[in-house]
């Protein structure tokens, strides 16, 4: 890392690191950015404090001052002043960081620029570069997808992709597109991560025929690049921006869906969890609610009921929000799955009212399972009945 260059050839590198240093701490992006954390620490170990000229100096404390918390680990600008830096002062090292992030429980489970969409789906939409389409993707991609990001690095970028992808073995297939980087410390994450499934690693993990700049994967086993290649293809559309093409390609993807891959031994899978009954009844505190379609009047009604039997509110609205928001709001429910319960109840009931159909209010699951001769289903005058939940 230390290898600066001579006092003589040094003037015009520090005054140029200067320059570009003013640039990074004046821009809110570079201050959580992994670049120009990473920069400024080669640039410390490179030039102990008391071998640091004045100028410098006083810009690396300035910047070092404006960093905040860490949210991506290189933005993947066209010009990195961080990185220029660094070049001007002939620091050995990289400005991108080059850490494994901390892992997480769920999926997924490393950090990053995406949004996960579905987790079952089985495609992928890397955008690499092109925020704008990723988010333009996300808001108009359909169920076979199951997240849509960004990849900026050559590097920590196809790692985290390859960990989040391995930790969920329904994803089979991701698409990139969108801009590969052409930035001067030309990452090219796109064309890195088709020649890391074309052709793998050598033997010290460089990536085979890759050509951004430092395409070496140092955080993820040989085993999981194996796995990776062998369970997940990569779909080349580096250019496209045309969404209705890529949301095209997605589903194509999707129609020869092979279903989910074996998983890789050693990734944390999210846990699914069977469904079930509760074994006994807990009762609601805040009392009980009859449920009804008024077919007359074109609403949905709710009466609360105290557990002594006292009707004390009834609810009136024409849709489910309309009705639950005001039980909530008025402590009419104490319980999460009586709340629930009755968010069900209401999108039943408002079917009926929306397509004439009869409606007859379910047991609360619990006093099925406890005590079904509980319900006492009555007329509500249009050809629905209703039974109290007794979810008391
Ligand atoms: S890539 Fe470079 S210029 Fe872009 S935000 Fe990060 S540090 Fe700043």
């Amino acid at each position: 890392m230390k290898n600066p260059k001579s006092q003589q050839s040094n003037q015009t590198g520090v005054d140029e690191a200067v320059k570009q240093l003013h640039d990074a701490a004046a821009a809110k992006k570079c201050r959580h950015c992994g670049c120009l954390r990473s920069s400024l620490r080669a640039i410390e170990e490179a030039y102990p404090k008391s071998a640091r000229p004045e100028a410098l100096a006083s810009i690396v404390e300035l910047t070092c001052s404006r960093l905040s918390d860490v949210k991506y680990d290189c933005l993947g600008c066209k010009v990195c002043w961080p990185a220029l830096a660094i070049n001007a002062l002939g620091v050995e090292g990289d400005a991108c960081p080059s850490e494994a992030a901390e892992s997480r429980e769920g999926w997924p489970p490393l950090p990053g620029s995406y949004h996960v969409l579905r987790y079952h789906a089985p495609v992928a939409v890397c955008a690499l570069t092109d925020e704008s389409l990723s988010e333009t993707v996300v808001s108009a991609a359909g169920t076979e997808i199951a997240i849509v990001g960004t990849m900026q690095t050559e590097n920590l970028g196809i790692e985290r992709l390859m960990q989040n992808t391995l930790a969920n073995s329904n994803i089979r297939f991701v698409v990139l597109c969108g801009a590969d980087s052409q930035q001067a410390i030309g990452h090219l994450p796109g064309q890195s991560l088709i020649a890391l499934v074309r052709s793998g690693v050598d033997e010290r993990m460089r990536i085979i025929g890759a050509q951004g700049k430092r395409p070496v994967l140092r955080n993820v086993s040989r085993e999981a690049i194996e796995h990776f290649r062998r369970t997940v293809e990569i779909v080349d559309m580096i250019g496209e921006t045309s969404v209705p093409h890529i949301l095209d390609t997605a589903k194509a993807c999707a129609a020869r869906n092979p279903g989910p891959a074996e998983p890789f031994a050693g990734t944390r899978l999210v846990a699914t969890v069977a469904g079930y009954l509760p074994e006994r009844m807990i009762s609601d505190p805040a009392g009980y609610f009859v449920v009804f379609p008024d077919c007359g009047r074109g609403l949905l009604m709710l009466e609360h009921y105290r557990n002594d039997g006292v009707l004390d509110v009834v609810i009136e609205g024409r849709a489910p929000a309309e009705m639950y928001i005001p039980a909530i709001e008025k402590s009419l429910v104490s319980r999460l799955d009586h709340a629930a319960y009755l968010g069900k109840e209401l999108a039943r009931a408002e079917q009926a009212l929306l397509n004439g159909g009869s409606f007859v209010q379910d047991a609360a699951p619990e006093f099925q399972t406890v005590n079904e001769h509980s319900i006492k289903p009555s007329a509500c005058g249009c050809g629905s009945s209703c039974g109290e939940d007794k979810h008391a």
